[in-house]
């Protein structure tokens, strides 16, 4: 079989690019880099009448209470298989516990910090979360929320593994590094920016979000005040004139770089420099303008181009002790403080003695693979998304790593080919999107007979599903992490152990 497969091939930058490349199909037919974030984000989705509107999953939770009790746990312990009818654990936003592994080398996080326990009592208090619908957890406490998430996914995996307290934040607000904006005119010709209303194709007008990061707030309203001046016509759905779609800003938290995005349906934006002169006087913090342009009649926010119009057309962000760019179409996680808690321990859980062969699959920019690169042989990433793996290439240059490789292509089909011509892995990380993986990936993660799977999610759901048939295929889930990345909506994310049955 192995002389049948050509795994990949590599291109002068070091990209491999897998045989029979696939690309995703989008619901309208066209061909699309998967831009499914699993990020928590409201996906703007079309009604029946084909209009844009910004859906969220909806129901309201049961409220129940739950007091917070520390959870301790110690670096790289295993952890105690045992249902723990847990509380939830808070972490605080600026707790950095700097790992460091027996070489001097920085390691990953993970559970062993003292988390800091605190009740946070109060609700969300936004004024537009009614109409706007982005949130679900908007009129109860945060404990109780996390209680709720907590319970949702100890539900869910009844009957599969042990369900450990959910990871909660101290801060729970303003904790997002990525926002979008829509534009629309009112009666009169005000602009207003916001985000459609549940249901509509309105644009809810939120100026500032209880949720999103305030600099990138303050900076779409000077964008929203500077349209007029420059003449710059929104974008409109239903008669596709106008030009000005959406507006994504992204902000390294701890680099404080910020990227500004703006979404157009052709590449001609008037007067362009002095745009962005305007807004680069009004905020100095940005570090890179980019111009998306999206001419097509999609519900994907972003298109493929991009074009510069000011900086490096990335911004870079440290997490874990690393330094990451990310490019506007690249996935990064929304919520860095907690991603690292989650990151932290998903590589906890692989268990790594610096030997290992380790397959970070559905990679984006290479974050996970990268900052268990210290503690293994080698890494390969694999991810779909062309310009995520640039990023990753560009990761692994950056911070001087060299067992990482990273294969540009569908991780289902990379894992058949490369299984089929005999690779073997001891550790399968696993960070599908909401939709889960394949049985065709899994099947042949397995014929690779790693010692453990971990695998991240962020849909409890698909989860469950791929953990049954991972199951049936010689895998036991162990035990399961819940960490609030979304907090007051409705998503959770979920960092599950799974061990290779003994044949
Ligand atoms: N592990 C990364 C990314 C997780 S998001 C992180 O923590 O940042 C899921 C990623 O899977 C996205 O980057 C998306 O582009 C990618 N993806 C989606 N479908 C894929 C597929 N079929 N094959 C490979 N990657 C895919």
């Amino acid at each position: 079989m192995a002389d049948r497969v050509n795994p990949a091939g590599k291109d002068k930058k070091g990209v491999f690019f897998a045989k029979n490349k696939k690309f995703m199909k989008n619901g309208t037919g066209r061909e699309r880099w998967t831009d499914e974030r699993n990020d928590g984000e409201k996906p703007v989705m079309r009604d029946g009448a084909g209009k844009s509107v910004m859906r969220k999953s909806g129901e309201k939770p049961a409220i129940k209470d739950g007091a917070e009790k520390p959870m301790m746990r110690k670096s790289g312990e295993k952890p105690a298989i045992k249902d723990g009818a847990g509380k939830p654990v808070m972490r605080k936003s600026g707790e950095k516990p700097a790992i460091k592994d027996g070489a001097g080398k920085p390691a990953m996080r993970n559970s062993g910090e003292k988390p800091v326990v605190k009740n946070v009592s109060g609700g969300l208090s936004c004024p537009v979360s009614r109409m706007c619908g982005g949130c679900s957890f908007t009129d109860c406490s945060y404990s109780a929320q996390l209680a709720v998430k907590e319970g949702k996914v100890r539900e869910l995996l009844k009957g599969i593994c042990p369900v450990m307290p959910i990871t909660g934040m101290e801060n729970p607000y303003y904790y997002r590094n990525k926002i979008h904006a829509t534009f629309q005119y009112r009666k009169g010709g005000e602009i207003v920016s916001g985000i459609y209303q549940e249901g509509t194709h309105r644009v809810v007008k939120v100026d500032s979000c209880r949720i999103e990061d305030q600099t990138a707030d303050a900076i779409i309203g000077t964008i929203r005040s500077l349209l007029k001046s420059f003449k710059v016509k929104i974008y409109d759905e239903d008669t596709g004139f106008g030009l000005l779609r959406h507006v994504m800003i992204r902000r390294g938290f701890s680099t404080g770089e910020v990227m500004v995005v703006l979404v157009c349906a052709s590449p001609v934006f008037p007067s362009k420099n002095n745009f962005v002169k305007a807004l680069r006087e009004k905020h100095p913090e940005i570090t890179t303008i980019v111009l998306n342009v999206n001419d097509k009649h999609t519900s994907m926010v972003l298109g493929e181009r991009n074009i510069v119009l000011y900086g490096k057309g990335f911004i870079e962000d440290r997490l874990c002790q690393l330094t990451f760019r990310i490019s506007p179409n690249s996935f990064y996680q929304v919520n860095p403080v907690q991603t690292e808690f989650l990151y932290g321990k998903a590589i906890a859980l692989a268990g790594l003695t610096g030997k290992e062969r380790v397959i970070d699959a559905y990679c984006g920019i290479g974050t996970i693979g990268l900052i268990a690169s210290a503690n293994a042989g080698e890494v390969i990433g694999v991810e779909l998304n062309r310009d995520a793996v640039r990023d990753a290439v560009l990761n692994a240059k950056r911070n001087g790593i060299t067992n990482v490789n990273f294969v540009n292509g569908d991780a289902g089909e990379w894992m058949v080919e490369s299984a089929a011509r005999g690779l073997t892995a001891d550790v399968v990380l696993m960070d599908p999107p909401r939709s889960g993986s394949t049985e065709a990936f899994m099947k042949s993660a397995v014929q690779m007979k790693p010692q453990r799977i971990v695998y991240v999610s962020c849909n409890p759901e698909t989860l469950v599903r791929d953990l049954k048939v991972l199951k049936r295929l010689g895998y036991q889930a162990e035990a399961a992490y819940p960490y609030d990345m979304f907090c007051w909506c409705d998503h959770v994310e979920t960092v599950c152990l799974l061990e290779r049955l003994s044949n």
